[in-house]
């Protein structure tokens, strides 16, 4: 019988257990029962819930459940679930037994010693009623480890090289920010910040008063007044929702029979977008920044001096987290090790080395490269038809599906080609393109049409890349086979010769990303509406006018580089002529943005040449 050490993160949702299993680190159990929700609770019969009977009873039988009983550790007040009294470590060493008998049956052999992981503003107080709380569940503490630590910790930070990293962790009832610094074996936490207020379940809650709004609106009827059951119902369709908005850009929230007037079943049926669901949340998201800039000042550090930022907990799958920080810091907020077992599977590590085993990190499949579509965007304040921007983000978990919403370029649109490229850069044609489709028979509209991109990566590298008209449903898929493999040079060599023949044979795509737009590529269309704006500019012409679109951008780019060390005068004629091409191109003028480009070229030879 070896020496089995296992790591726990007792948390104030979500509870799990890892250890060295079949030379690596990991969670134990199966998928679904990997997360043990913090919860305790009697049936009104008597019989002990622990995990999710617990949280099923929850909100119908209050005084016989808790939840959370994190907030209450290292306080001496009595917690009353029915008619007994507890103390909050006898209440988590309920769920610390639990989840080690769940790896007793796995291991088939008893276990005494555990790493047990606590925020890192715990005070002594806390850290003493949690390591008491394991004795009670007859374990022996061998370590106390600090979340943040933990976390780093499974990154595989404990090298020799020197990091500070940044860990974001928002749960389901907590949020903290920490600064850490790591060296070698030596791990500090310089400074942590947050709010053991606000996490996930303040979202739920948004969602859930949003969605009683809808269905007061609509039947008159307020949940809140004697439906318990629909209200504890709608509270679960809120989570799911919820969960889902953070892969999909709307959500339909439906709920068959939600409560019956007079005998008639009254039902919810509701559409929810992301961007509805992001502008709830988002002065949450916001004050979260509050306690990053003090964690920052307390460890005397900018963003700059930040190497990684490290996502922990379920809440950080909220796209406009990752969004937000990295427009605040300019890095990639890493979520490679899934942000709800990170801590756990920190904690096992440090469990596994002390156990004796040569563990660095933790070993996760992840996507190495980014994917997404190209759409007609702005560069250096011009339309470009090559914008790219990811869908799915180099060092997702896979397997993954995200979606995102674009909306066609042109009125009367009736298709789009849709290019899907691999690489980081923001100009697509930077990138490699990886395929490429055409969907058709899109209902012509004046305004723009919606189009969804789904895009799905498995583990064994199959891209299902799916274009959905939202309104209709009609869709179009393609599957990229070997999606993860590695190009060789000639294979990127001759992607980009197959991309350059098609922008040659068609120069716009069609599709406006949603904030702006995706590129379209009806190339009928298009010609036609070149060919309309301007007479004289037969539809053979139209490759080679928006040829003149993307040169007419990299011009301006180039002259506003180049602004600064210019004379007055050709400063001055440089701005007037932005002026005129960015006109013309909002006007579809082909002739005028020809000459204003041609003079901008000629201006910028006579220049650099001098
Ligand atoms: P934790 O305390 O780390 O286990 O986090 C639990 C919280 O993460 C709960 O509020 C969950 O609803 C939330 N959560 C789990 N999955 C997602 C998701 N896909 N998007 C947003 N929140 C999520």
């Amino acid at each position: 019988m070896t020496d089995l050490i296992v790591g726990i993160d007792l948390g104030t949702t979500n509870s799990e257990i890892a250890a060295f299993v079949n030379g690596k680190v990991e969670v134990l159990g199966p998928e679904a029962a990997k997360m043990l929700p913090s919860c305790v609770g009697f049936s009104p019969a008597g019989t002990l819930l622990v995990g999710r009977e617990a949280r099923h009873q929850q909100l119908l039988y209050p005084n016989l459940t808790i939840r959370s009983i994190k907030r209450k550790m290292g306080s001496t007040e009595p917690v009353k679930l029915g008619d007994k009294q507890f103390t909050p470590q006898e209440i988590s060493s309920l769920i610390l037994r639990q989840r080690v008998q769940w790896a007793e049956q796995a291991f088939h052999q008893p276990i005494r010693r555990a790493v047990i992981t606590v925020p890192a503003y715990f005070s002594d107080a806390q850290r003493n009623a949690t390591r008491e709380a394991g004795e009670l569940a007859g374990l022996e503490v061998v370590r106390i480890l600090n979340e943040p630590t933990a976390a780093s910790l499974a990154y595989g930070f404990g090298d020799a090289a020197h990091h500070t990293a940044m860990v974001y962790d928002l749960g389901g009832g907590t949020f903290d920010v920490s600064i850490v610094s790591v060296e070698g074996d030596v791990t500090e936490v310089l400074a942590s910040h947050g709010n053991n207020q606000l996490g996930g379940d303040d979202f739920d809650n948004l969602l859930l008063e949003r969605l009683e709004r809808e269905f007061q609106n609509k039947h008159g009827i307020n949940l809140q007044d004697g439906h318990p059951v629909a209200l504890v119902r709608l509270w679960w369709a809120a989570e799911e929702a919820k969960k889902k908005l953070s892969f999909e850009p709307y959500v339909r929230v439906r709920e068959e029979a939600l409560v019956s007037q007079n005998g008639k079943p009254l039902h919810l049926d509701v559409e929810l977008s992301r961007e509805e669901y992001e502008e709830m949340i988002r002065p949450l998201i916001e004050s979260t920044f509050d306690s990053v800039s003090k964690a920052l000042q307390d460890a005397r550090k900018g963003p700059s001096d930040i190497d990684a930022i490290l996502l922990v907990g379920g809440s950080t799958r909220t796209p406009l987290i990752s969004r937000r920080l990295r427009e605040l810091t300019t890095l990639e907020p890493r979520q490679d090790i899934h942000p709800d077992l990170c801590v756990a599977l920190g904690s096992g590590v440090l469990a596994s080395r002390l156990a004796g085993h040569g563990v660095e990190r933790v070993l996760v499949d992840v996507c190495p490269f980014s994917f997404g579509p190209s759409y007609l965007g702005e560069r250096g304040g011009l339309p470009y038809p090559h914008c790219y921007h990811p869908i799915i983000y180099r060092n997702t978990p896979l397997p993954v599906t995200r979606t995102e919403s674009y909306a066609t370029a042109h009125p009367y649109q009736t298709s789009v080609r849709i290019e899907i490229y691999q690489g980081e850069e923001d100009d697509a044609l930077k990138n490699i393109l990886v395929g490429d489709f055409r969907v058709e028979g899109l209902r012509p509209m004046e305004e723009p049409n919606e189009v969804l991109c789904r895009m799905s990566l498995d583990i064994d590298g199959i891209l299902r890349v799916t274009a959905i008209e939202k309104e209709t449903g009609k869709s179009k898929q393609i599957t990229i086979a070997r999606a993860l493999r590695e190009k060789s040079p000639a294979e990127i060599a001759a992607a980009r010769e197959r991309m350059k023949a098609l922008y040659a044979s068609h120069s716009a795509t069609g599709l406006h990303f949603n904030e702006g737009e995706l590129a379209s590529d009806d190339a009928d269309e298009a010609r036609e509406r070149v060919a309309t704006a301007h007479p004289d500019a037969g539809a053979a012409d139209l490759p080679q006018a928006l040829e003149i679109v993307k040169e007419a951008s990299d011009l301006v780019e180039q002259s506003q580089r180049l602004l600064g060390t210019l004379h007055e005068e050709d400063r001055q004629e440089a701005i007037d002529l932005h002026e005129k091409i960015n006109a013309a191109i909002r006007s579809n003028d082909a002739g005028a943005l020809k000459k204003a480009t041609g003079d901008l070229r000629e201006l910028l030879f006579f220049v650099e040449g001098h």
